[in-house]
């Protein structure tokens, strides 16, 4: 079993698309992560902690295919749950991810998005309630 799976990088500016429109911002993770990511963790969306400047968060977390890399990048993208500072791009980001919530998607509607991502953090948010899990 490859979870809980740690992982340490640095935050990358992405396409500026998607995350804070959506009221979700999501750090984007550098390159040295997603070559590292085991095979078997696949592709959706999972939940866990993450520490940035000694503070701890819980996360919620996708791996993805990149459609600006035509899908054959992939991303890896961290929202952090409760986090109420500015941007911190460029800054060292560790992880944990604890465990998996559900298989990548496309939605019907900018509506239906934003209420499975609203379900994701609140799935990450009871799961990791237990912060001895980090
Ligand atoms: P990008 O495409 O550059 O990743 P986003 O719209 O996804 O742009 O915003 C991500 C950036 O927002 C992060 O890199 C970080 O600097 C900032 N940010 C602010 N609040 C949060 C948060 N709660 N979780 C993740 N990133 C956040
Ligand atoms: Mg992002």
């Amino acid at each position: 079993q490859i979870l809980p799976y740690r992982f340490e990088g640095e935050v990358v500016r992405g396409f500026g698309r998607g995350g804070k429109e959506l009221g979700c911002p999501t750090a984007n993770m550098d390159d040295s992560v997603i070559q590292n990511l085991p095979e078997s963790l696949q592709v959706g969306v999972y939940y866990g902690t993450a520490i940035l400047e000694g503070e701890k968060y819980s996360m919620a977390m996708s791996i993805g295919w990149n459609p600006q890399y035509q899908n054959e990048k992939k991303t890896v993208e961290i929202h952090l749950i409760d986090y109420a500072g500015g941007d911190f791009y460029g800054k060292r980001l560790s992880a944990v991810i604890i465990g998996f919530i559900r298989e990548m998607k496309s939605f019907g509607s900018l509506g239906e998005l934003k209420s499975a991502i609203a379900k994701d953090i609140e799935v990450a948010r009871r799961e990791t309630v237990d912060q001895n899990k980090l």
